[in-house]
C-alpha cells in the first residue's frame, strides 16, 4: 500500500494542475482521481455539500461521488470545511473492511490530497451556485441577466437572425389572484411560464421581468405553438384537473430580420416593449408585431404626457358642447361637454390625447377641469337669468377606485352653487366584477345627491344587460353602432334588439339618448322605436361655447325635411 515519494510528488503535481486548470477538464480530473484511488488502494471517495451548517444537521444537501468500487466501508479520512459564506463541504475517503492500518506518512499524504480536492469542490460548487443565483430570481424563474447572456452568446454565434422576440404581460392577473388565491396564483404563473418554456424548447429562452411580465426569444418553427399559449390556454392550479383557469397575455412581438446583428442591447428590448405597450392598450388584438411607426407613436405619448400639466395650468383645454335634442319638439333638452385641446391655434380632438391621459391618472385631473368649467358656465347663465339645460360630463373609469370621488364631484358643483339636477356624469361600462361594484357604488351615491348618471356607449363591445338591470342609471346613451341601418328589414335582429333595448330602458324609468345621429333616415328609425332624444351631427357638431349659447338662446331647431 502507499507509494514512493516520487510517485506522490507526481500525483500531487497533476492533482494541483487539474484542479486549477481553466477551462476545467473533467476527464483529466477523473483520471487523476482514479489513479490516486488505485495507488492508495482506496475503495471510494465522496463529497457532500450543504448550503449552511443547519442544512448539514438536517441532512439537506448534495452528494458527489467521483470514485466507488462498491467495497468502501471503512472511513480512512474525513475532512470538513466551512466556507466564508458558511457553506459546509465534507470529503470522505474509504478503504475496505479489514484492511491493514495505514502509516502516519501515508495518511499525511492522503490528507494533503483530500484537502486540495475539497477546496476545489468548494470553489466549483460556489461558482455554480453564484451562477444559479445570478441567473434566476428568488422564485426560481430565469432573470434578465440570463436573457442578456443568452442574447450575447447567440449574437456572437450569429444565430439571432430570423428569431422572434417577445414581451408579454398577462391579462387580468390581479383578478386571477383574487379568484384562486395568491398561492394558487403563484402556481398558475409558474405553470404558464413552464408551458411557454417547453414550447420554446432549447432554441430560445423565456425569463421573468417581474410580476406577471416576461420576455424571451424563440425560433420561428415554434411560432404557432407559442402564439397559441399567448392567446389563451387553460392552466391547472390544483392537483386535480378540475381547477383550471384560462390565462392569456398581451404580447409585443419583434421579428428579427435575417441576418441580424445586435448593435446595442436596447435594439431588441426597446422594440418588444413598445409593441407590448400597444398590445396592452388594445382591447381586442392581443398579439402586436412591432413596426417602426410605433416608435413615433411612443414619442407622441411621451410628448402629450410631458406637456399635459402645463397645458392644464394654461387652460389650453376648451369645453365644446354638443346639444341633445328632443326629436318631437326639436328643442335642446341637454348637452354633452366634450374636450378639445387648443394648441397653437389648432384644435386637437380627444382621440389624440384622452387614451394617453388614461394610461395614468392625468385623465382624472382633466375630467375635474371640465366639470369645473361646465359649472362656471351654468352659474354665469343662471346669474344672467338665461335658460339652462342639464350638461353631461364624461368621467373616465379611472376614477372608480377613488373612494372620495363622490365628495369631490359634489364639492365642485356646490362651489358654484349649481343645482345638482343640472349635472349629469357619463360613465362607460366596466370589464371586471370589482370595477362593477365600484361603478354601482358611485352611481348610487350620485343619485342620492340628485346628480344624474348616464351609461355611455351602450352597445359598444359586450354590453351586459346586468349593467342596466343592477345599476340605477338615469340615462342610457346608445352608441350609433347599435342603431339599425335605414335599409334594414323591420324584423331584422338589429331592429328587434334596438326596439327592445329602448323599451326595456323606458320600462325601467331611464331616458334614452341616441348618439351619432347624422341623417333624417336615422331620425325616422328613432321615432319608430319611440326614442325621443338624439345627439349628433344631424343637429349639431360639438360647438364652442359662444355658438352653443346662441343655440340655447334660440331654443328650437328649424325643421329640415330633406
Ligand atoms: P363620447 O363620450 O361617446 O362622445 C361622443 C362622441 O361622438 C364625440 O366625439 C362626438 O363628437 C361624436 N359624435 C357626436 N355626434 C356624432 C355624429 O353624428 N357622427 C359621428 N361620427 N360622431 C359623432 P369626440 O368629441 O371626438 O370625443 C370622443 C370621446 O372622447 C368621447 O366619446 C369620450 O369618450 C372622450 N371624451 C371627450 N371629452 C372627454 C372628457 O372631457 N373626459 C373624458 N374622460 N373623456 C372625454
Ligand atoms: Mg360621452
Ligand atoms: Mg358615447
Amino acid at each position: 500500500m502507499g507509494c514512493s515519494k516520487d510517485m506522490y510528488i507526481s500525483l500531487l503535481d497533476r492533482l494541483v494542475y487539474v484542479t486549477h486548470a481553466e477551462p476545467y477538464d473533467r476527464e483529466a480530473y477523473v483520471s487523476v482521481i482514479e489513479e490516486i484511488c488505485k495507488t492508495y488502494n482506496l475503495a471510494k471517495g465522496d463529497t457532500e455539500f450543504y448550503l449552511t451548517p443547519m442544512m448539514e444537521q438536517k441532512g439537506i444537501g448534495e452528494n458527489f461521488c467521483d470514485f466507488d468500487n462498491g467495497k468502501g466501508t471503512k472511513v480512512i479520512l474525513r475532512i470538513r470545511i466551512v466556507s466564508q459564506s458558511k457553506a459546509v463541504i465534507i470529503t470522505t475517503i474509504y478503504g475496505e473492511e479489514g484492511e491493514p492500518e495505514r502509516s502516519e506518512a501515508e495518511l499525511a499524504e492522503l490528507d494533503t490530497m483530500v484537502r486540495i480536492i475539497t477546496g476545489f469542490a468548494t470553489r466549483r460548487r460556489l461558482i455554480r451556485m453564484m451562477q444559479e443565483f445570478g441567473f434566476t430570481d428568488l422564485d426560481g424563474y430565469l432573470n434578465f441577466r440570463a436573457f442578456s447572456r443568452y442574447i450575447d452568446v447567440e449574437n456572437s454565434e450569429n444565430r439571432l437572425g430570423g428569431k422572434i422576440a417577445f414581451h408579454i404581460d398577462l391579462h387580468n392577473f390581479t383578478m386571477v389572484n383574487q379568484e384562486v388565491g395568491r398561492a394558487n396564483g403563484d402556481i398558475v404563473l409558474k405553470k404558464y411560464y413552464t408551458m411557454i418554456k417547453d414550447a420554446i424548447g432549447d432554441k430560445g429562452i423565456i425569463i421573468r421581468l417581474g410580476g406577471d411580465k416576461f420576455i424571451g426569444i424563440f425560433d420561428r418553427s415554434v411560432k404557432r405553438k407559442v402564439y397559441d399559449i399567448f392567446s389563451g390556454t387553460a392552466v391547472p392550479y390544483g392537483d386535480s384537473d378540475d381547477g383550471k383557469i384560462v390565462i392569456s397575455a398581451a404580447a409585443g412581438i419583434y421579428m428579427l430580420p435575417n441576418p441580424f446583428l445586435l448593435k446595442s442591447p436596447g435594439d431588441i428590448m426597446d422594440k418588444i416593449m413598445i409593441a407590448g405597450d400597444t398590445a396592452k392598450r388594445q382591447a381586442s388584438e392581443s398579439i402586436v408585431v412591432y413596426d417602426d411607426r410605433m416608435k413615433s407613436e411612443k414619442a407622441h405619448v411621451k410628448k402629450v404626457q410631458s406637456e399635459f400639466r402645463n397645458a392644464l395650468e394654461n387652460e389650453e383645454f376648451a369645453v365644446f358642447y354638443q346639444p341633445k335634442v328632443d326629436i318631437e319638439s326639436r328643442t335642446i333638452v341637454g348637452s354633452e361637454a366634450l374636450c378639445r385641446w387648443i394648441k397653437d391655434g389648432i384644435i386637437i380632438p380627444p382621440i389624440e390625447f384622452i387614451p394617453i391621459l388614461e394610461m395614468n391618472t392625468d385623465i382624472c385631473k382633466l375630467d375635474f377641469y371640465m366639470l369645473e368649467h361646465v359649472c362656471q358656465t351654468i352659474r354665469q347663465r343662471l346669474d344672467e337669468g338665461k335658460s339652462v339645460v342639464r350638461v353631461s360630463v364624461n368621467f373616465s373609469r379611472k376614477h372608480l377606485v377613488d373612494i372620495d370621488l363622490l365628495d369631490k364631484i359634489i364639492s365642485v358643483i356646490d362651489k358654484y352653487e349649481v343645482p345638482h339636477e343640472y349635472i349629469e356624469i357619463e360613465l362607460t361600462e366596466t370589464t371586471t366584477d370589482v370595477l362593477f361594484r365600484d361603478l354601482r357604488r358611485v352611481v348610487c351615491g350620485l343619485q342620492e345627491q340628485g346628480i344624474w348618471t348616464a351609461v355611455d356607449d351602450f352597445g359598444v363591445g359586450y354590453s351586459s344587460l346586468n349593467l342596466i338591470r343592477e345599476i340605477p342609471w338615469n340615462v342610457l346613451k346608445v352608441d350609433k353602432g347599435f342603431v339599425p341601418k335605414p335599409d334594414e328589414d323591420e324584423n331584422s335582429v338589429a331592429n328587434i334588439m334596438f326596439r327592445h333595448v329602448i323599451a326595456l330602458a323606458h320600462d325601467m324609468g331611464m331616458k334614452c339618448v341616441i348618439e351619432g345621429v347624422e341623417s333624417i333616415d336615422q331620425l325616422d328609425i328613432l321615432k319608430k322605436s319611440n326614442c325621443y332624444i338624439a345627439q349628433g351631427y344631424f343637429f349639431d357638431r360639438p360647438l364652442p361655447l359662444e355658438e352653443y349659447e346662441e343655440r340655447l338662446d334660440r331654443k328650437v331647431y328649424p325643421e329640415i325635411t330633406e
